[in-house]
């Protein structure tokens, strides 16, 4: 259902961005995909979008902390595809550690990839969106936009900002027909969590195994992680015209964690 349109998802060589890649391919969505990794893997999954949508799929590798190389990501997405129609701002990272410790260059690199950049991702989709008539801008947030966890300020911090941000953006853009939205999983098993296992090991002096279920999954009632393809999946709903009237919302989906 999403033939002619381009979707635009930022971080999207791994993870939770590469499943919503492949999800809005498969409903037939041009698709931009970003984020670093090896050239020729990158190239492979492409290849691979175009074959899942037979629609068009680029690749840019903009680094999201240089607002100069979103401008570029845009000016390319306008002359290739018509502008985006479908924002996801996902690209992230994370740091742990006690704020005594935490390097200062840390948090900046945070708040400017898991933070500032959807400002300027959006503030360069919305004007062609407006235009249209249509549009959806929908961030990968975190249960941690909603609660904290201890070593992770910067984090915690940010996606509390893009909580603020999503808001703001829905009542700006209400009545273009523009949503905007966040979808704030849990954990998910990517190599965001497993990079983060050996720092929460050190911070709080346990093993791989404690880290795992007393603290990662002890979060979470279901006891059980998020799936990538379950968080692609609500998103392409948030696509779909049954879901125009969600806006200005940020929905969990972390087996229970924020609720207790
Ligand atoms: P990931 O590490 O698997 O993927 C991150 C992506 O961002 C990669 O494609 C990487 O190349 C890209 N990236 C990193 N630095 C970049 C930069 N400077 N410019 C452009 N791209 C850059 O992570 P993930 O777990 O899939 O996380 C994706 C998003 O989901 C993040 O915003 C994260 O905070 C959020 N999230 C993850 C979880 C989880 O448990 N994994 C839970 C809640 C929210």
């Amino acid at each position: 259902f999403l033939k002619g349109k381009t979707a635009l998802i930022t971080g999207s060589t791994s993870g939770i961005g590469l499943s919503c890649a492949k999800a809005l391919a498969a409903e037939g969505a041009n698709i931009i995909i970003n984020g670093f990794g090896d050239v020729d893997a990158i190239e492979q999954e492409r290849i691979a979008l175009e074959e899942l949508s037979g629609a068009k799929a680029a690749y840019s590798g903009a680094d999201l902390t240089n607002p100069q190389a979103i401008a570029e990501m845009f000016a390319m997405a306008e002359a290739d595809f018509g502008g985006v129609d479908i924002l996801v701002n996902n690209a992230g990272t994370q740091y742990v550690s006690k704020i005594e410790e935490f390097p200062p260059e840390k948090w900046d690199l945070i708040m400017a990839l898991n933070l500032t950049s959807s400002f300027h991702t959006s503030r360069l989709a919305v004007p062609g969106m407006k235009h249209k008539g249509w549009g959806r801008i929908i961030a990968t947030a975190s249960a941690h936009s909603k609660v904290a966890s201890p070593g992770k300020c910067a984090y915690v911090a940010a996606k509390h900002g893009i909580d603020g941000f999503t808001k703001t953006l829905a009542l700006e853009t209400a009545e273009h027909g523009i949503t905007v939205n966040a979808i704030s999983p849990g954990y998910v098993w990517t190599p965001l969590v497993e990079e983060q296992i050996p720092d929460t090991m050190k911070t709080r002096g346990l093993t791989r195994d404690e880290v795992i279920n007393d603290v990662l999954l002890k979060a979470q009632p279901t006891k059980e992680f998020v799936t990538k393809e379950q968080v692609a999946s609500f998103l392409v709903y948030l696509c779909s015209d049954a879901a125009s009237a969600i806006t200005g919302a940020n929905l969990s989906m972390d087996g229970g964690w924020t609720v207790q």
